[in-house]
């Protein structure tokens, strides 16, 4: 049964001071600690993979944050062999649908102002390389009206200072809705500026991952920490009641990963899946109720396409009717993708969608670092951040890492 987890982030009003924040981060990367916690895992791993009958026993880190604390940190070098940290699809940028790209590049080079995070400006469309326009970057170039901006609130207030039609790129998962559903709720979005709403849903594309692993099973979960903070640690109850699966929500320092892997295999070893909150020092058992209900009034959950993998059932959020007025889609008269007329819409040999799913890594890509490259990204997962291809890269997944590790002597 799931737990609701004791703490700290639990107790309302409850804020740390700033120089217990500091001691809490400079304890959370104490080499002594990790040294003790790994030790623990190492103990714990031949128990677990004895306990479920698998190795190695491969454990999910949902959000595209978490797989840099992993690679970035060289956390995979550290796990005995009876455990496998695989990547999943918390990176917003990496799976949202070329088709949204293209509308918004066509809309950049017919006048209108297109207003989109940074991680979004170099995410490629459907277009081929060399011969189309293939990003917001390349159209800018091009000479569309493109404005990388912070938050929604930056367009707002750009939108205000001119006439010029612009449109919003809202991109991101549950982390983000609340940034872009206030505005539209307090009715402050100027007429000039419409919002091209594809936020997508965590819970929805969890339970879609675990169906792609049914033949070497996902035994246990990182959950996402950011996320977490809105939907709240109850938000992965099902994890643990219909799937079995030990569940940590874990924050984003590498002894939090680190606990979070030990409290799997402590789980497995047991036989015993909880839901566990690692990150009570910002994640509480029921989110962030107020922007919850933010979302709820600005939008419907609708069924969603996720790129390279297609409509996900419940999985996206759309505009209610009473907030059509600042719906990209309404205001340009844009039809919305459907299942029917959904295309695979990755480019030709990426595996975007199998990396975002943890079915491969980013080097059983045969582009990877070839082709593809942080500097010229041909696939969505080598743009931000948090795709897991452009951590990979930046951060030596799949050897430099653990060639670093040896050299450090802690291998
Ligand atoms: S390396 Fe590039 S082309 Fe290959 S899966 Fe990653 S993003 Fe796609």
């Amino acid at each position: 049964m799931a737990e609701q987890p004791a703490g700290m982030g639990g107790v309302p009003g409850y804020r740390p001071e700033a120089s217990v924040l500091r001691d809490i981060e400079s304890m959370l990367r104490s080499r002594s600690l990790v040294e003790r916690i790994v030790e623990k895992i190492k103990r714990l791993a031949p128990l677990a993979a004895r306990r479920v009958g698998q190795t190695p026993i491969k454990i999910m880190d949902f959000c595209g944050t978490h797989e840099y604390t992993v690679t970035h940190y060289g956390i995979r070098s550290l796990m005995p062999p009876e455990v496998e940290i695989v990547a999943g699809p918390g990176c917003p940028v990496c799976i949202t649908p070329a088709y949204y790209v293209d509308v918004m590049i066509k809309l950049s080079l017919e006048g209108v102002r297109v207003y989109t995070y940074g991680d979004a400006y170099k995410l490629p469309g459907s277009g081929r390389r060399g011969r189309d326009i293939r990003s917001l970057e390349e159209a800018r170039a091009a000479g569309g009206d493109v404005v990388v901006v912070y938050s929604v609130l930056d367009a707002i207030k750009m939108a205000r200072e001119d006439d010029k039609p612009g449109v919003f790129f809202a991109v991101g998962f549950e982390t983000t809705a609340p940034a872009t559903a206030s505005p539209v709720v307090a009715g402050i979005v100027p007429k000039n500026l419409a919002i091209l709403n594809v936020h997508r849903l965590t819970p929805p594309i969890m339970r879609y991952t675990f169906e792609t692993h049914r033949d070497n099973p996902i035994r246990g979960v990182i959950a996402p920490g950011h996320v977490s903070t809105i939907v709240g640690a109850k938000a992965w109850r099902f994890v643990v009641e219909e799937y079995g699966i030990p569940t940590v929500v874990a924050g984003f320092e590498p002894v939090d990963v680190l606990l979070a892997i030990l409290e799997i295999l402590r789980q497995l070893a047991e036989g015993k899946p909880r839901l566990v909150n690692e990150y009570s020092r910002a994640v509480t058992w029921e989110g962030n109720v107020k922007a919850q209900r933010m979302i709820e009034e600005c939008c419907e959950v609708v069924d969603a396409a996720w790129r390279g993998i297609g409509f996900v059932p419940r999985s996206g959020l759309a505009f209610r009717d009473k907030y059509r007025e600042v719906d990209a889609l309404h205001q340009y008269g844009i039809k919305e993708l459907t299942p029917e007329e959904w295309r695979y819409d990755l480019p030709p040999g990426c595996r975007c969608a199998e990396v975002t799913l943890g079915i491969a890594k980013p080097t059983d890509c045969p582009l990877f670092m070839k082709t593809c490259t942080p500097g010229t990204p041909y696939g969505p997962c080598m743009v931000s951040s948090e795709g897991a291809c452009a951590v990979w890269a930046r951060f030596g997944g799949g050897g430099l890492a653990e060639e670093i590790a040896r050299s450090l002597g802690i291998m």
